[in-house]
């Protein structure tokens, strides 16, 4: 068995987990959707039939100062609507797991009705939230008991109840958030005896035979933050309360150390869980960058935890334990941290899916299923487009023929792993070009096709995934030899001087600025990089984490600026959970970034621009071109002028907006449909 330690069962006393791996908690939206729960129950189904431990819901709120819009359970009524989820997932497989999360934001909910134990507003909250008084505690207490008690009548094996993120618990547990003066507030047996209560209480109250977790934040990442005694403190505590299971989370949502990004190592913070996991006598789970059953392995190894939970990764992929089990971890479409289709779309109110999976969340709704008419297809270019087309139309049973004139799988991704930070985009490239193995695609590289050629090969439907080219903005001196294209500088054709303006700040501006200010080992692959850049101490582990450390941010030997026309702020249409990273990582490293200018000439002493109304000289030695991309689409239209059955797809389709989230997202579905 290549992973003894994933794959062994967890005896609980009362019930088995029958491996190591937790589909952790993800809001998605279906929650709200109209007919969402029938949805959520295939989404769930589906993991559970390919092999995952246990699953925990998304958070569900316990009343309603706690739910704003969001799904709460707190009658019969609501509470009937997830029988339909129970039953799917232990249809699928009577030995997986399923517990609910109760969440109650606390400060964070989204309604002026939001509660707290003091009237400290978050800084990523809408509101002030209104201090509880005495029969205000004790409503939230009985609440959160009553929607346990209505959980397990719905059939769920447990709940979870989060205690970290800058909910209404972890408010009541940090100081500077609990203002109180009564019995829950003051020292810390007054901070924890909200939590206590609510894990005593439903304990009682839902008996010894309910999977009951709590989630701390182990490492809260705030400045007065948590202290270490002060969690191990509350985790004793938690044990003697009546846990089954704690689960260690990193982080408050307005803490400024990200702890799930693509920069972020993996299994960056497990050591943590395995410290407290030193202390306590109950299971503990830990989560946060644990992409591939190599890593999950290993963390169990370590003894840094007695579960892992993977969240994103089970959105990229539903069979991921079922082909760790099969030893088919190399088919595994791996998570690569971006949330651009996660937690970017619930944070901006749409559903959730996945960049590299759009059949996350859409179950019922996208599925590739074996075609009765199989077709021989051509598919030219072999981009994150020309890919999905390829491997799902294959999947269905077509046969397929990629063409691709570079000597790599993979276009515009392959600039983008190059980008440090940008290191798990490799495994996307591994997934595809594992795929094309195992589905018998014809790959012909080093193979540039023109309609001549294709048409000579009597296709049935030809797909033209030709990607883009770079725009050359109309200013005069383009031609100067100071301008280079990112693709000359990302693939390290051009050298780059040590004055540098970058024209253009969207995605590819900030990979470009990132690539050309970084020195030294990149922090996603090196844990106390990492850790001195963002400022965390793992191992002494001062309040927080973070509480008095400073971030090392070496300054970028260049002089460099980002530029773009648009009067917004310069990086405003960057991930919403991710982009304040990239700008903050830049500007620490000295990258001036200007918005609001015009270019007016290029010539030898540099830019020429206006700043505002004011005339400027920028004295660069490098001018770096990052315009968006116009679509190459030469084959398309000398196909269609032939009459052949041709469909356009990713950039060459829409070069505008166009990322890897919109173009995997469009070519699944006509390959799908095909
Ligand atoms: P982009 O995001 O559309 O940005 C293009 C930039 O060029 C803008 O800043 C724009 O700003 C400027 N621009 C456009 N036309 C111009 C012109 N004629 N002259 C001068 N400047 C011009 O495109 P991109 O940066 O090339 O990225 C391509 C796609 O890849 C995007 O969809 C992006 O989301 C994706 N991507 C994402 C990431 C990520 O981290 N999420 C990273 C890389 C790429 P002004 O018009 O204001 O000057
Ligand atoms: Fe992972 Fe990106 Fe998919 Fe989210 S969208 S699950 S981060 S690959």
């Amino acid at each position: 068995m290549k992973y003894p330690k994933l794959l062994e069962p967890l005896d609980l006393g009362f019930t088995t987990i029958k491996n190591r791996a937790i589909m952790g908690s993800m809001h998605t939206g279906l929650e709200e959707l109209e007919g969402g729960f029938e949805r959520m129950a295939a989404y769930f189904a589906e993991r559970a039939a390919n092999d995952i431990g246990m699953i925990i819901t998304g958070g569900i709120a316990p009343n309603e100062e706690s739910s704003g819009q969001g799904a709460r359970m707190s009658n019969d009524e609501e509470a009937a609507k997830h029988r339909m989820v129970t039953e799917a997932v232990h249809g699928a497989a009577p030995d997986v797991k399923i517990c609910m999360q109760i969440l109650h934001p606390g400060p964070l909910a989204y309604t002026p009705a939001a509660v707290a134990p003091s009237p400290v507003k978050s800084r990523i909250a809408p509101f002030v939230p209104n201090e509880l008084d005495a029969a205000g505690v004790q409503k939230q207490i009985d609440d959160h008991v009553q929607c346990a008690v209505m959980a397990k009548k719905a059939g769920y094996d447990g709940v979870e109840i989060i205690g970290s993120a800058g909910y209404l618990i972890s408010t009541f547990l940090v100081q500077k958030t609990n203002l109180r003066e009564d019995e829950y507030g003051g020292s810390y047996e007054n901070r924890m005896r909200f939590a206590l209560e609510i894990v005593e209480q439903t304990r009682a109250a839902v008996g010894d035979d309910f999977i009951l977790i709590f989630r701390i934040a182990a490492m809260d990442m705030l400045e007065d933050g948590m202290s270490w005694e002060e969690i191990i403190t509350l985790g004793k505590a938690l044990e003697k309360a009546g846990v089954t299971i704690i689960s260690t989370h990193f982080t408050w949502h307005e803490s400024a150390v990200p702890t799930i990004a693509t920069m972020v190592p993996r299994a960056a913070f497990t050591s943590v869980t395995g410290r407290l996991r030193k202390e306590v006598s109950v299971p503990v789970i830990t989560s946060n960058r644990i992409n591939m059953p190599d890593v999950a392995e290993e963390v169990l190894a370590r003894g840094d935890a007695d579960l892992v939970s993977m969240a994103r990764p089970m959105l990229a992929d539903g069979a991921f334990m079922r082909k760790a089990i099969e030893g088919r971890e190399d088919e595994i479409n791996t998570c690569i941290a971006c949330n651009q289709a996660c937690l970017d779309h619930t944070f901006s109110g749409k559903l959730t899916s996945c960049l590299v999976n759009p059949r996350a969340c859409h179950e019922t709704k996208l599925n590739y299923l074996p075609t009765d008419a199989a077709k021989n297809i051509a598919v030219v270019g072999a981009g994150m487009a020309g890919l999905a087309y390829a491997t799902v139309a294959a999947e269905r049973g077509h046969q397929v023929t990629l063409f691709e004139a570079a000597s790599e799988i993979g276009g515009q991704f392959n600039l983008a792993k190059k980008i440090p930070g940008k290191e798990e985009f490799f495994e996307t490239l591994r997934y595809y070009g594992r795929m094309i193995e195992v589905l018998g695609i014809t790959l012909k590289l080093d193979t540039r096709v023109d309609a001549e050629m294709l048409a000579a090969e009597s296709f049935d439907q030809i797909i033209v995934a030709t990607g883009i080219s770079p725009r050359t903005p109309d200013i005069e001196g383009i031609d100067h030899p100071k301008v280079a294209s990112y693709i000359d500088v990302i693939t390290g054709r051009k050298s780059v001087g040590q004055k540098v303006a970058i024209i253009g700040a969207g995605g590819i501006g900030f990979d470009v600025a990132e690539l050309i200010s970084h020195s030294g080992p990149s922090g996603a692959l090196d844990r106390d990089v990492f850790a001195a850049e963002w400022g965390v101490d793992f191992e002494n582990h001062p309040r927080g984490g973070v509480t008095g450390v400073e971030p090392k941010v070496a300054k970028s030997d260049r002089e460099i600026t980002l530029l773009q026309r648009k009067d917004s702020r310069v990086g405003k249409g960057l991930g919403k959970t991710t982009g304040w990273t990239h700008r903050l990582t830049l500007s620490r490293r000295g990258v001036q970034m200007m918005n609001g200018v015009e270019y007016v000439k290029i010539d030898d002493d540099g830019l020429h621009i206006l700043a505002g109304d004011q005339p400027m000289l920028m004295e660069v030695d490098t001018i770096i071109i990052c315009a968006g991309q116009n679509p190459l689409r030469t084959v398309y239209d000398d196909l269609e002028a032939k009459g052949l059955p041709v469909d356009l797809i990713g950039g060459a389709f829409e070069a505008m907006e166009l990322d890897a989230k919109a173009a995997i997202n469009q070519a699944s579905h006509m390959a799908a449909a095909v």
